[in-house]
């Protein structure tokens, strides 16, 4: 069975990662989502709350039986391998993702050739969809209805105290 891991922050998990997730998902036998526990920045939501947000879109939203999600705090290359995974799956959204993307990429291959990354075109209906975008539009009360899931949604509206 070929197995992918699908990494990223997920603060939080916007409908265009579950897109990617979801297209992930039909070209692979399993597909393991990786949430790193460390980002740049402090983070909105907890570790758990990223996860437990990602794990009930795949269960209620998207009825997906063959994605799991993880956290880690490692090299995705060591995060690839603890999954027996061949595959590292990407979104790109615009040109400006594709330098870091790029340069990602050639350092996970150089690291270990035989696990390939995969860019997945961002669907057009969520090509300007990240997660920052998102966290600024809630937090002065705009609408993200559709642009992640009702359980992020109420999650956001909590955290604004709107
Ligand atoms: P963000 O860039 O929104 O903070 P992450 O760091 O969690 O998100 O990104 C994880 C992966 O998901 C990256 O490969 C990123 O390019 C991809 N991604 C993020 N948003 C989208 C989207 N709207 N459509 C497709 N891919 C996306």
């Amino acid at each position: 069975m070929k197995i992918a891991v699908c990494p990223g922050s997920f603060d939080p998990v916007t409908s265009g990662h579950l897109d990617v997730i979801e297209r992930g998902a039909r070209l692979f036998g399993k597909v393991v989502v990786g949430v790193f526990e460390k980002t740049g920045k402090t983070p909105l939501f907890s570790l758990n709350k990223r996860v437990n947000f990602i794990e009930s879109a795949i269960k209620e939203n998207l009825c997906l039986n063959n994605v799991e999600v993880e956290s880690f705090n490692t090299l995705l290359i060591d995060f690839a391998h603890k999954h027996g995974a061949c595959a590292i799956i990407k979104g790109l959204r615009a040109v400006s993702d594709f330098e870091h993307e790029f340069q990602m990429a050639q350092f996970n291959r150089k690291l270990d050739p035989s696990i390939e990354t995969i860019f997945m075109m961002a669907s057009s209906q969520y090509a300007y969809l990240s997660s920052s975008a998102v966290k600024e539009i809630a937090k002065f009360g705009g609408r993200i209805e559709g642009l992640v899931t009702p359980e992020v949604e109420k999650g956001l509206r909590k955290v604004f105290e709107l």
